[in-house]
């Protein structure tokens, strides 16, 4: 894995295309990927930006949400992660990898698409801690239909209750809980601005979760919350070869980027820890871009 903190060439410091066809099941397991993704597990230092810091991640078993998590707790925060149950597999090597910082970790999976589980996960999160500072939301659905006469109703209402509805029901009980300071994180992608036609359901709904956040951003202010976006471009996760792309996209995937690369996960957990951190004091309802090169706006 590379070095994180030499001075490189980016444009090959990770893998490049081609890649194989590797199509999984959705959600998708990191541990199944070729090549292995990099979140940092063996590169990322922390530098002490997140001092006891409680943390709930969503998505926090792979891909950026895993890299987030990584981070945070290297950073000094202890970590609720969020994930689907049959992604367990992921989540085990991500309670480890914080255990071994000596930060807390506690798994708590569930289906973000049930208004009643989000409710319940903000909750327990919050007494597991002893409090809430952070909230990433990382996790999303995705799947590409070419035409849209095939995109079905149960698939929009998944990919809109996964996406949207679940910030909602996250950000209204985790709201009262945070103390002046902390801080909201939001994933939306280069798909809220520059929409692939095969992700019809899904790039609208991360145009909604950019305005979500832009909105939030200055309901809150005044009660010293930040709400901030990422948006990245086209990263190596399981989220694109368990059916996000169409499966023939595979082997060219980031190639279209400026830098012909994919991003890797731990390239988007600076960013997270930016966001969260009291560096980022004056910054709300922001969007960080990481797309090597595409252009967000
Ligand atoms: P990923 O598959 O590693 O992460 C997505 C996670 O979402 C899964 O691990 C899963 O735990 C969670 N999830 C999905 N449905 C869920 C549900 N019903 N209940 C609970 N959890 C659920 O892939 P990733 O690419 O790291 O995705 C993280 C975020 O980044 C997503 O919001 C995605 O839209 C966004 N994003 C990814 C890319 C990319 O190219 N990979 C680009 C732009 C934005
Ligand atoms: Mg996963």
């Amino acid at each position: 894995m590379s070095d994180l903190y030499k001075l490189q060439d980016p444009t090959k410091q990770y893998p490049q295309p081609k890649f194989k066809h590797q199509p999984q099941s959705v959600p998708g397991l990191d541990k199944d990927m070729t090549p292995k993704a990099d979140h940092g597990e063996t590169s990322y230092k922390g530098n002490g930006r997140l001092p006891k810091r409680k943390a709930l991640v969503t998505g926090g078993d792979s891909g950026i949400g895993r890299a987030a998590a990584i981070a945070f707790a290297r950073e000094g925060a202890d970590v609720v992660i969020n994930y689907l149950p049959s992604e367990e597999a992921d989540a085990k090597e991500v309670i480890a990898l914080i255990e071994k910082e000596g930060r807390k970790a506690y798994a708590m999976p569930g289906d973000l698409s049930d208004e009643a589980f989000c409710r319940k996960l903000v909750k327990d999160a919050h007494k597991k801690l002893g409090g809430l500072d952070i909230l990433a939301c990382v996790a999303g659905k995705q799947h590409a239909v070419e035409k849209i006469k095939d995109v079905t109703t149960e698939q929009m209402e998944a990919t809109y209750r996964v996406n949207v509805f679940a910030l909602f029901w996250l950000c209204q009980e985790a709201l009262p809980l945070m103390p002046a300071g902390g801080s909201i994180i939001t994933t939306a992608s280069i798909q809220a601005t520059h929409p692939s036609p095969s992700l019809l359901d899904y790039a609208p709904t991360k145009a909604a979760i950019l305005a979500f956040t832009r909105a939030l951003a200055r309901q809150v202010a005044e009660d010293g919350i930040r709400v901030n976006c990422v948006a990245p471009g086209p990263i190596w996760t399981p989220l694109q070869v368990s059916g996000g792309q169409p499966d023939k996209k595979i082997p060219e995937f980031g190639s279209e980027t400026p830098m012909k690369r994919p991003g890797q996960p731990v390239e988007l957990a600076p960013l997270y820890v930016l966001l969260a951190s009291q560096e980022a004091s004056y910054v709300t309802g922001e969007v960080y871009g990481a797309t090597g090169g595409l252009e967000i706006s």
